[in-house]
Order: C-alpha cells, then sequence, then structure tokens
C-alpha cells in the first residue's frame, strides 16, 4: 500500500471544452488494471458546470459541500446539498454543477469501459438551460 500526499497532487483547472465558468479537479483514484475505479474530487464555482454528457458505465456523485444542480435530459434541475448522493445510470445525458450564487464540491466516482472511456462530452449547457428553476430532490 502507500500514501499518496495531498500536497504531491496538484490541483487542476477542468477543460473550458467540457465545462462553462470556472471548475477546479483534485484526483482521488484512477484505478491499475483489472481496476476501473475514477474519483475525482470537483470544485465548481457559482453559475460554472459541466457540459451536457452521459457516462458509458455510469456515475455516482457525492456531494461534499456548498449547493449544486444536477439534471437528465428532459427533466427539471435538481438541486443537491451536501450529503446527497447521486445515482446516474448508463448514457444518461446529465449536467451538474453548482448553484448560481454558491460553491458546490461533489466526489465524482464513475468506471472506465474496458476500451477506457469514462464520458461522452455533448453540447454546453447554455444560460437558458442553467436558469431553469429547479426543484427538490
Ligand atoms: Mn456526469
Amino acid at each position: 500500500m502507500k500514501v499518496v500526499k495531498a500536497s504531491a497532487r496538484p490541483t487542476k483547472l477542468a477543460p473550458a471544452a467540457n465545462f462553462t465558468g470556472t471548475v477546479m479537479q483534485d484526483e482521488v483514484v484512477v484505478g491499475v488494471a483489472p481496476s476501473r475505479m475514477r474519483a475525482t474530487s470537483v470544485s465548481f464555482t457559482p453559475g460554472a458546470r459541466t457540459a451536457w454528457h452521459s457516462h458509458p458505465v455510469g456515475q455516482t456523485l457525492y456531494v461534499l459541500y456548498g449547493v449544486g444542480r444536477v439534471q437528465k435530459k428532459g427533466e427539471p434541475p435538481i438541486v443537491i446539498s451536501p450529503g446527497d448522493t447521486v445515482f446516474i445510470p448508463p448514457d444518461v445525458v446529465h449536467w451538474h454543477g453548482a448553484a448560481p450564487d454558491r460553491l458546490m464540491i461533489h466526489l465524482a466516482m464513475s468506471e472506465n469501459t474496458d476500451a477506457g472511456g469514462g464520458t461522452v462530452w455533448m453540447e454546453k449547457v447554455t444560460d437558458a438551460e442553467y436558469a431553469t428553476p429547479p426543484v427538490e430532490p
């Protein structure tokens, strides 16, 4: 076993191609075969969010801090709060991010396919889509 110190892994800026606003990523685990595990702590500044996307093996989100949103295509956004777990089935188109006026940090957990793919990226979430009034879960 080994301990990887936080100071050994600098925080990365999430790629602008797949995110709106400022989003920071801290790698937690990238599994070595036969593991396909991947976990990343993702910090969204107010208003920041992913683009629309899906995961071939699904994804689990665990909210660590703040106030956030998650939306499945065709349904209203849902408010997510610390301690909430979101289970996203395979191939469901969705986005996740912060509330307009609050930070949100979640642990994003998923598994890659045999081919190594974990996320299928699509178009950005428009301001109009993001402004859709959210519902409580
Ligand atoms: Mn996702």
